[in-house]
């Protein structure tokens, strides 16, 4: 029998749902996959609501209704000066992520090259593979995820035909500095190539800084693809409405392959998203300023444990680097021990990387309640101690100083300081089982034994997890976009 499409088969489930699940299975803390615990603008809820009620059920028009489109148009003149026609200049889509896919499709052609940045979102490669496109990455340089544009220009070819930029950047964290921007627009013209620029977190840059999109450079207009999400603007990642703006020759080419795709959205969310973005950007604003405290009060909660934090200037992410430390393992081994036995999830980000992945930091989502990120936090003025020794392969060293279960010495993180040494107690029942479960017989016995037991916090240790708060309520405040 003929097999399926070997690029998706060979493809593995996602790194967001893996961790998702395994969080579950643990009942660990989720600052894994990034979506925030907090409800957006009640109004823009209740405005789908009614919208639903009042029989607005079926079909709405392929590029999405006009009153969004108008809607999208005015946010980008009034943030950016960029002026759209939203008959023509405008295409809603099911998410960024489906605005990504019909983009793609509808810019590469077999043999075409697109230059990607390394870490990236992980549906950009399959996506232009699927597109017959030919992935070229150019890897960003931590701590701060620089471009380097003399590596920009040597991966330019004739072939060039998109540059995928992710502005602010997920998962580095990276708000993209006005220099880098000049860059690659400068690359694209040399080239004559198009850039398709996923801008979600457009509205979660910090310390001050304005988001500038590349479509606003100059030149860039004509020749960029700006792509947004109503699920990072109004925190509610499930209602999955995206869309692309641009020249209407590039868009009416996205707007056949959105046709093909999805062919168009749940009209209740998009009159929600409509609503939204011509009332709520003090709601918005007031997201950014309470996001930019949580990622200095984790972030301050990290460093204090002792561990090496990169820094971050959007999105809803910090990174950590476990480089330095005694974990000698690989991140995603760091993660998967870090949710089975301390209770917290997060992402490995060599899950971001085409080939070759770095494989010592990880990606911790602080998009989430003040009580969360605290029972998440690492604990005790020796925060770090104990958690993360190699796995495998082979023994770390026994000696003075190990750290018992439960010993007060015994934090949730395991960077930065010194780590304790030694393998005192042996494993309960319940881990030996869940350890056969997640490595097989054979493997779970050796994961056990590098682990560690000194390591294993008691049950009592377990973050808890607060509530769940519902939709926010209140009108929304008007604010900066207004
Ligand atoms: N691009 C980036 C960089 C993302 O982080 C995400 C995930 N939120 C998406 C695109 C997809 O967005 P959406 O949920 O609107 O499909
Ligand atoms: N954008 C989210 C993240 O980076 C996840 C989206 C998804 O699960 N597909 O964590």
């Amino acid at each position: 029998m003929r097999q399926p499409s070997t690029i998706f088969a060979s493809l593995g489930t996602t790194i967001f749902e893996t961790m998702s699940r395994l969080a579950e299975q643990h009942a660990a803390i989720n600052l894994g996959q990034g979506f925030p615990d907090e409800g957006g603008p009640a109004e823009v809820v209740e405005r789908a609501a009614a919208f639903l009620r009042e029989g607005n059920n079926q079909y709405p028009p392929l590029a999405g209704l006009l009153s969004l489109r108008e809607a999208i148009a005015r946010h980008e003149e009034r943030c950016y000066g960029l002026a759209r026609d939203p008959r023509t200049e405008v295409v809603v889509t099911s998410g960024a992520t489906e605005a990504l896919a019909a983009s793609l499709l509808a810019l590469v052609q077999p043999g075409d090259e697109v230059i990607v940045f390394e870490p990236l979102y992980d549906s950009y490669v399959p996506m232009i593979l699927r597109a017959g496109g030919v992935p070229v990455p150019i890897r960003l340089h931590a701590p701060e995820f620089s471009l380097d544009a003399g590596e920009l220009g040597r991966k330019l070819s004739d072939k060039t035909r998109v540059i995928l930029v992710n502005d602010p950047q997920n998962p580095a964290g990276k708000a993209w500095m006005e220099a880098e921007l000049q860059a690659v627009a400068s690359a694209a013209l040399d080239v004559d190539a198009i850039v398709l620029c996923d801008e979600v977190y457009e509205h979660l840059v910090f310390d001050g800084r304005r988001h500038t999109p590349i479509a606003a450079l100059p030149e860039m207009g004509p020749r960029t693809l700006k792509v947004g999400s109503a699920g990072k603007v109004f925190s509610m990642t499930g209602w999955k409405v995206g869309w692309v703006t641009g020249p209407a020759a590039l868009c009416s080419v996205v707007a056949k392959a959105h046709q093909y795709l999805t062919f168009t959205t749940p009209p209740n969310l998009q009159a929600g998203v409509a609503w939204g973005l011509d009332h709520a950007s003090g709601w918005v604003d007031e997201l950014r300023r309470s996001l930019e405290h949580k990622r200095d009060h984790f972030g301050a909660g990290l460093r204090a444990a002792g561990a090496k934090v990169l820094p971050s200037g959007g999105t809803y992410f910090l990174n950590v680097d476990l480089a330095g430390t005694s974990w000698a393992g690989r991140d995603a081994d760091y993660c998967r021990d870090l949710t089975e036995r301390r209770g917290v999830a997060a992402i490995p980000l060599s899950a971001f990387y085409v080939s070759s992945p770095p494989r010592d930091v990880v990606r911790f989502c602080f998009a989430k309640r003040r009580a969360v990120l605290d029972a998440a936090r690492p604990r005790g003025a020796h925060g770090p101690q104990g958690c993360c020794r190699a796995p495998r392969p082979g023994p770390p060293p026994c000696g003075p100083g190990a750290v018992r279960r439960g010993s007060p010495r015994e934090g949730r993180w395991g960077t930065g300081r010194p780590r304790a040494r030694g393998w005192g107690g042996a494993a309960s029942k319940a881990s030996v089982r869940r350890r056969r479960t997640l490595y097989g017989a054979r493997d779970a016995a050796a994961h056990r034994r590098a682990a560690g037991r000194a390591a294993l916090a008691p049950p009592a240790e377990r973050p808890r997890l607060p509530r769940r708060a519902g939709v926010s309520a209140g009108a929304a405040p008007r604010g900066r976009w207004s």
